[in-house]
Parts: structure tokens; C-alpha cells; sequence
């Protein structure tokens, strides 16, 4: 056994820590899920790694989680022979806070009073929700194929000590020291058997592996796939825990996709459309949120063959019963069968949306609100779906500002005569109103979209018409309103002056219909990159 070292934790992991050890959150009995979902993780971790890695010196005859409740000494222990974890794993992984939402979730939960609950769980802190039952917690594990163990222990208040430790059995247990119990609240007694049992039962009975409980090799989770079971007998509470367990986000999904698909390619989906974004949606490293599955063993998450990034947010889980439990990436990307699960997938997922949009119109506001932009995103990325996309999009409009729009309302409202779909791009909506070019299509009647969002600037250049009918931007090229073209008699020698005093900033001067009350904008030639397409372009140091 080697030196004990104190080590402080990260300034951000402490304020967590500090948050758990007082919190105030009722529902305490979720720490076991996370413990459970951490030991299956592992257990998912070194299948894998075993079959990646022949060699790989590990016994993987009996892999399972443990409960291990000893009421007399008042701990619990869970316990599973999975993937471990070396030295340095355990300082970057369970003494810091990896994640890149930490500070901001310190600060949301520092601000708000009661609904830290919903917080704590859009965040996920995992392992450090032990901290709310227990008042010291000790870490032993070892990775898979390594001689040494380590050994880590903290009371979450600033420090913790590692160690080096020689007999510790391969995967990781997790000792809670648990803080006491009143006693009106036998009901959260964590060192009670029939209080783990039912603890488990409810939030963790479809873990894939055998979680024991004390001595009995009995597992008590029933282990079953519920994406394997036909969807009348599944209730939408287990829905709901499952979509828990693979999303790490504690809110109710808005929706719940269940596919199953038989014929040559057999399959079963499980997907959700969540009720809220996870920070980093919209950052370089999201991650996708489907897992694949083969015949009920996890294969890997993230499987970006499955989904485009485009609907990233979409969590959940695929079983395909005809794939090698060895399948790569690479290979997954090129299978037509999986291409095919794919396209399916994706009809399946914007026909949901689209259910939404007119049947609950307050689920599809949320939906919007938070994916709005992703979706968007899907008009360059996935040309196939267009049309399909286009129809669930929803715009701001210079008709209602209270209001949104979708393209099919805007064409129906529109007045007779007009034959294009106005728009226009720009950082907010107050600069877009008070911009000179939409004077003309106001003076008309005619509504113009406007388009705030960074990837509307990219998408217009390539959506160029919605059901037959052109999308004009009002800044770019020649609108013409009027009945009548300018009457350019009489002007053409200011117009050759103001052009030539003007060389260095603009192309060319010409009359216009599109102005009332000012008099002279600045347009782009219809194929010029927009004001703001250039900022973007710039800012990316093309
Ligand atoms: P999350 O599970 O969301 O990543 P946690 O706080 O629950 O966050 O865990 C942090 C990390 O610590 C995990 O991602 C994993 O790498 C590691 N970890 C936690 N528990 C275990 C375990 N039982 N076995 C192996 N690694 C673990
Ligand atoms: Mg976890």
C-alpha cells in the first residue's frame, strides 16, 4: 500500500458538493440509481473492451452489480466487477467535474430556491449525489487488466485522500457511510434490504445485468429490455425511467417514440424527443444521444450512424438482431440495412414533430423553442427531408410579433398578387424592423419573415423556393413592387456621378420602388453573401 495523499477538490466540485451535502432535494432515493447506472455503465465498458481487446487480462465469467447493506455499521455498498478505474481516472474523473455545464449549474442552483430538483437533474451529478445520504464515501477500484488498485475517500467538505491499495478486486465498490435516519423515515433507511428492493424496483429494473442484493443470487431487477416488450404493456412511468437512465436528464420527455420493425432487418427503437435542450446542444462536441444495442447487449452510445447530427437531441436506444457484436463505427456508417434504419428513423422522428404541430400545439411550442435551431440545421444537412422539414418550421413575421408563422400559414394569408416569400435575416428583430428595406413590402401589405437565427443565413442560400413558390430575401437584388418601373428619365447623369463618387463602396446607384420614406438603402446583389453571412465567415477567418 502506498502513501495516502490529501487532495483538494476543484472550486467548482466543492460549491457542488457543498449544494448535496445541504441539499434540500426530497427525492434522496435517486443517489442509487446513479451509483447503479455508473456499475452498469462499467459493466457495459468492459464487455466491450474484452471483445475489442483479447488479451485483456480479466475475469469476466460473473458480471454483476451488488447491493450490500449492513445495518450495523449503518453502510451501504454498490458494487460492481466492471471496467474500474486507475489512479489517475479517479483524481480527473470523480475529483473534478468534467463537465462543461458545471459552473453554470453551480450558479443556477445558487440563484433558485425550489426548483434545484429539476436543475440537479438536467445537469446529471451523478456520483456526487451520494453526498445527499451519506456523510463520508469510499471509492475502491480497480481497472481491468491492472495489478494495483486505488482507494479514495472523502466527507465532501473540500478534500479527499487517495491511495494505493493491493488487494482490491477488480471493478469498483462504493462505500456510503450513511448519514442517520429519522425515525418517522424508516422508508429511507439506505442500509434496509426491503427499502433497496423497492428502491431498485422502481428505478432500475430494466438495468441489462443482475443486480444482487446482500447474500441472494437471486438478481432483483427483472431485466427486461423494455424496448423488447410491445408497447401495451409497458406503462408510461417505466417509459419514463428508461428515458432517465439513457438521457441523464431528470425532466419527462415530451414524446415517446416505440418502433418495432420485423421482415428482413428486424429491430426495435426506442426513442424520446426530450422536453428540454442539454447546454451544450449547440457546442462543437455534442454528442448524439442513440445507443445501439444487438440482441439486448450494448454495443455503443453516440452511434451517429443511426440519426444525423441534425436530431442529436434525440435520445434513446436501437436493437438490431442481425448486426456482429463486434460492428465498428466505420462499418455501421457504409451497412445499407443500417441506412435504411436510419431514413426510417428519421421519417418516424419528424412525423412525431409533426404531430405535435397539430395536435398539441403547446408540446410543439416547447419542442421548438428548444430545438427550433437544431431542426433547422436538418434543411442543409438532410436535402431528402426538405419539404417534410420546411412544413414544421416556425417563423417570427412582421404580420403578428407576438405571433409566429409557419410557411404553409404565410402562403395562405398572403395577398392576392404576391408571388414570392419575403425575408429578412439580421442579429435581433429590432434591427430587422427598422431596416429601410422592408418599407416598400410594408407600404404593400406584405408580410416579411424574419430570420434571427445564425444558421437562417446559411439555409437561405440553398432553400430557394417552399412549394413552388420563391424565398426572396427584401436586402439582396431588384424587388419590384410598383406597378410601374422607376421613371429613370432625367437621372441617369446623377445616377453615373453618385456611382463614380461612390466606386470604392458600392457597385453601382440605381432608382428604386423598394423605398417610402427613406431615401437610399444599401442592397446585395442577389447572390452576394448576406451582412451577416459575412460577419460569420470572417469570424470563422475564411
Ligand atoms: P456520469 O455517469 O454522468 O459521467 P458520474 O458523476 O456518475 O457522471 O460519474 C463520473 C465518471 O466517473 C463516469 O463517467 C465514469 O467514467 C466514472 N465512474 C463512476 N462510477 C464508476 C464505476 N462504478 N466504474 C467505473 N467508472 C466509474
Ligand atoms: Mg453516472
Amino acid at each position: 500500500t502506498g502513501r495516502t495523499e490529501t487532495l483538494e477538490f476543484q472550486a467548482e466540485t466543492r460549491q457542488l458538493l457543498q449544494l448535496m451535502i445541504h441539499s434540500i432535494y426530497s427525492n434522496k432515493d435517486i443517489f442509487l440509481r446513479e451509483l447503479i447506472s455508473n456499475g452498469s455503465d462499467a459493466l457495459d465498458k468492459l464487455r466491450i473492451e474484452s471483445l475489442v481487446n483479447s488479451d485483456l487480462d480479466v475475469d469476466r465469467s460473473d458480471l454483476h452489480l451488488e447491493l450490500v447493506p449492513d445495518g450495523d455499521a449503518r453502510t451501504l455498498t454498490v458494487r460492481d466487477n466492471g471496467i474500474g478505474m486507475t489512479h489517475d481516472e479517479v483524481v480527473s474523473l470523480i475529483g473534478t467535474i468534467a463537465k462543461s455545464g458545471t459552473a453554470e449549474l453551480v450558479r443556477k442552483l445558487r440563484e433558485s430556491s425550489d426548483d434545484t430538483a429539476e436543475l440537479i437533474g438536467q445537469f446529471g451529478v451523478g456520483f456526487y449525489s451520494s453526498f445527499m445520504v451519506a456523510d463520508r464515501v469510499t471509492l475502491v477500484t480497480r481497472k481491468a487488466g491492472e495489478a494495483t488498485g486505488t482507494r479514495w475517500e472523502s466527507s465532501g467538505e473540500g478534500t479527499y485522500t487517495i491511495e494505493d491499495v493491493d488487494d482490491a478486486p477488480q471493478g469498483t465498490a462504493v462505500t456510503l457511510h450513511l448519514k442517520p435516519v429519522d425515525t418517522d423515515d424508516q422508508l429511507h433507511d439506505y442500509a434496509d434490504p426491503a427499502v433497496l428492493r423497492s428502491i431498485v424496483k422502481k428505478y432500475s429494473d430494466f438495468i441489462a445485468w443482475p443486480i444482487r442484493l446482500g447474500d441472494s443470487d437471486e438478481p432483483i431487477n427483472s431485466m427486461k429490455a423494455l424496448w423488447a416488450r410491445p408497447r401495451s404493456e409497458v406503462t408510461e412511468d417505466e417509459y419514463h425511467e428508461f428515458y432517465r437512465h439513457v438521457s441523464h436528464d431528470w425532466t419527462d420527455p415530451l414524446e415517446t417514440i416505440h418502433v418495432k420493425a420485423e421482415g428482413t432487418f428486424e429491430y426495435d427503437a426506442l426513442l424520446f424527443l426530450p422536453a428540454r435542450a442539454p447546454f451544450d446542444l449547440y457546442s462543437r462536441d455534442a454528442q448524439r444521444g442513440v445507443q445501439l444495442y444487438v440482441k439486448r447487449v450494448f454495443i455503443m452510445a453516440d452511434c451517429e450512424a443511426l440519426l444525423p447530427q441534425y436530431l442529436r437531441f434525440v435520445k434513446g436506444v436501437v436493437d438490431a438482431a442481425d448486426l456482429s457484436l463486434n460492428v465498428s463505427r466505420e462499418i455501421l456508417q457504409q451497412d445499407r440495412q443500417i441506412q435504411a434504419v436510419r431514413r426510417r428513423l428519421v421519417k418516424k422522428v419528424l412525423g412525431t414533430v409533426r404531430d405535435l404541430q397539430t395536435e398539441h400545439p403547446e408540446k410543439y411550442a416547447t419542442f421548438w423553442g428548444e430545438f427550433g435551431r437544431a431542426l433547422k440545421e436538418g434543411l442543409i444537412e438532410d436535402s431528402a427531408n426538405r419539404e417534410q422539414i420546411l412544413d414544421l418550421l416556425s417563423f417570427s413575421s412582421t404580420a403578428d410579433p407576438s405571433a409566429t408563422t409557419t410557411l404553409r400559414e404565410y402562403v395562405d394569408r398572403r395577398p392576392e398578387g404576391q408571388t414570392e416569400i419575403y425575408y429578412l435575416t439580421g442579429d435581433s428583430r429590432a434591427t430587422i424592423e427598422n431596416s429601410p428595406h422592408l418599407e416598400a413590402f410594408r407600404a404593400k401589405g406584405y408580410e416579411v419573415l424574419v430570420l434571427t437565427d445564425p444558421v437562417d443565413e446559411v439555409w437561405v442560400d440553398q432553400v430557394t423556393e417552399y412549394d413552388g413558390i420563391p424565398l426572396k430575401s427584401v436586402a439582396k437584388g431588384q424587388v419590384d413592387l410598383a406597378d410601374a418601373p422607376p421613371e429613370a428619365e432625367g437621372f441617369e447623369a446623377f445616377l453615373t456621378w453618385m456611382t463614380g463618387a461612390l466606386s470604392e463602396t458600392v457597385k453601382e446607384v440605381r432608382l428604386s420602388t423598394r423605398l417610402v420614406s427613406s431615401p437610399a438603402c444599401v442592397v446585395g446583389d442577389a447572390d452576394d453573401l448576406t451582412p451577416t453571412l459575412e460577419k460569420m465567415y470572417r469570424a470563422m477567418g475564411q
